[in-house]
C-alpha cells in the first residue's frame, strides 16, 4: 500500500526553470544542464522501481517514497523509498546508472564504465550505511520501537553489470537489480519471524514520517551562484521554446512557429516563482513578462490570484499555492 506517492520534486522544477533561463554562453550553463540531466535520470530510475514494487505483498506493506527527515544529531537525510513491514523496515537507495558498475571498497567509490568513458560516483554502500543509521536513530528519537532495518542499493537499469573484487563480493549482497527486490523480500520474510509492529503502529509511524518530511527546496540562484540579472526574461513558446513571442489581443503569438496561446505567461510566471520566490509586484511582473501596460499586468495578477486562491496584498501576489502542487 502506497502511503506517500513519489511526486516530481520541486528541485527538478527549479532546475528546469533555471536551465531554460540561463543564457547559452553563461559560465554556469553547462553545470546547470548537467545537474538537471542527473536529477532527471535519478527521478526516472526511482519511477521505474514502482512497477517492481507492485509484486510485493499488498497486506501490511506500507511504501513511502521520497522522504527527507531531520536527524537531531547529524542534520538532514534523504531516502528514496522506505518500506515498513511488521517484522522489518527497508530503506532503498535507487541508482539509475547504466554500464559496468565497479564497487571499489578500498577507496569507497563507484566507477561506471561505458564503451568510451568512465566516471566515478560516491560509494552508494557508504551512503546506505549512513541512511540506515540515521533512520534508526530517527526512530529512536521519535520513540518508535526498535526493528531490524535493512538497506539496499537498487540498480534500476536492468542492463547494468555489478562488479567488485572477490574479497569484497559479500558486500554486494546489498546491491540488487530492481527486479530482484520481491525475491529478497520473500527471503527476509522467512528470516525475520517476530512481529514487532502492529498495523496501528505502522500507521502511526507512516503518519509521523509524512508529517516530518521537509522537501529539499533550496534557493536555486544562490545554489548555482547565478545573478538575478543574468536570467533571461520574457514569455516563451511552449511548442518551440523560443522567446520570440508577442502579445496580441490578449493572447501570445510565437514569431518563430506561429503558435497562438492565451496561457503562455503562466509558465513564465511559474519560472519566476521557482527562481525568485513566491512574491511578485506589478512592476516586477511587467519587467519579467516584458509587457508595458500596468492594467494588463494587474489583469494577469488577478487572474492568477483567482486560480491559485492566493492573497493580493496591494499589488503583491503570494503564489505559494501555484507551487504547492510540487513535492
Ligand atoms: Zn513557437
Amino acid at each position: 500500500m502506497i502511503k506517500k506517492e513519489r511526486k516530481r520534486p520541486i528541485i527538478l522544477k527549479k532546475l528546469e526553470a533555471l536551465d531554460r533561463r540561463v543564457p547559452i554562453h553563461h559560465t554556469k550553463k553547462q553545470i546547470v544542464t548537467r545537474e538537471l540531466a542527473k536529477v532527471e535520470a535519478g527521478f526516472r530510475g526511482e519511477q521505474a522501481l514502482n512497477y517492481h514494487l507492485t509484486f510485493l505483498p499488498k497486506k501490511n506493506y506500507f511504501i513511502l517514497h521520497d522522504l527527507r527527515l531531520r536527524d537531531k544529531e547529524k542534520g538532514f537525510f534523504q531516502i528514496d523509498t522506505v518500506i515498513l513491514t511488521p517484522k522489518f523496515h527497508l530503506v532503498l537507495e535507487v541508482k539509475n546508472i547504466a554500464g559496468t558498475l565497479f564497487f571499489d571498497q578500498e577507496f569507497h567509490q563507484l566507477i561506471r564504465t561505458l564503451p568510451n568513458e568512465s566516471h566515478t560516483f560516491p560509494d552508494p554502500l557508504l551512503q546506505i550505511r549512513r541512511q540506515k543509521q540515521q533512520f534508526q536513530s530517527w526512530l529512536a528519537q521519535n520513540k518508535f520501537s526498535d526493528v531490524p532495518v535493512i538497506s539496499y542499493v537498487i540498480i534500476s537499469s536492468p542492463s547494468s553489470t555489478i562488479q567488485t573484487i572477490p574479497r569484497h563480493s559479500h558486500l554486494l549482497r546489498n546491491v540488487i537489480h530492481s527486479a530482484t527486490l520481491p525475491l529478497k523480500v520473500e527471503e527476509l520474510e522467512k528470516r525475520y519471524e517476530h512481529i514487532l509492529y502492529t498495523t496501528q503502529e505502522m500507521n502511526a509511524l507512516s503518519r509521523k514520517l509524512i508529517k516530518m518530511h521537509i522537501p529539499y527546496n533550496p534557493d536555486i540562484l544562490s545554489l548555482f551562484q547565478v545573478c538575478r540579472e543574468d536570467i533571461i526574461k520574457g514569455v516563451y513558446c511552449e511548442n518551440c521554446l523560443s522567446y520570440l513571442i508577442e502579445r496580441v489581443w490578449g493572447s501570445w503569438r510565437c514569431l518563430n512557429c506561429k503558435l497562438i496561446s492565451n496561457k503562455a505567461h503562466i509558465s513564465a510566471l511559474e519560472d519566476y516563482f521557482l527562481l525568485f520566490g513566491p512574491n511578485i509586484t506589478n512592476a516586477e511582473l511587467r519587467s519579467f513578462l516584458k509587457i508595458e501596460s500596468e492594467s494588463i499586468a494587474r489583469e494577469i495578477l488577478t487572474a492568477i490570484c483567482d486560480e491559485s486562491l492566493g492573497v493580493i496584498r496591494i499589488g503583491v501576489i503570494s503564489c505559494l499555492l501555484v507551487l504547492s502542487k510540487y513535492g
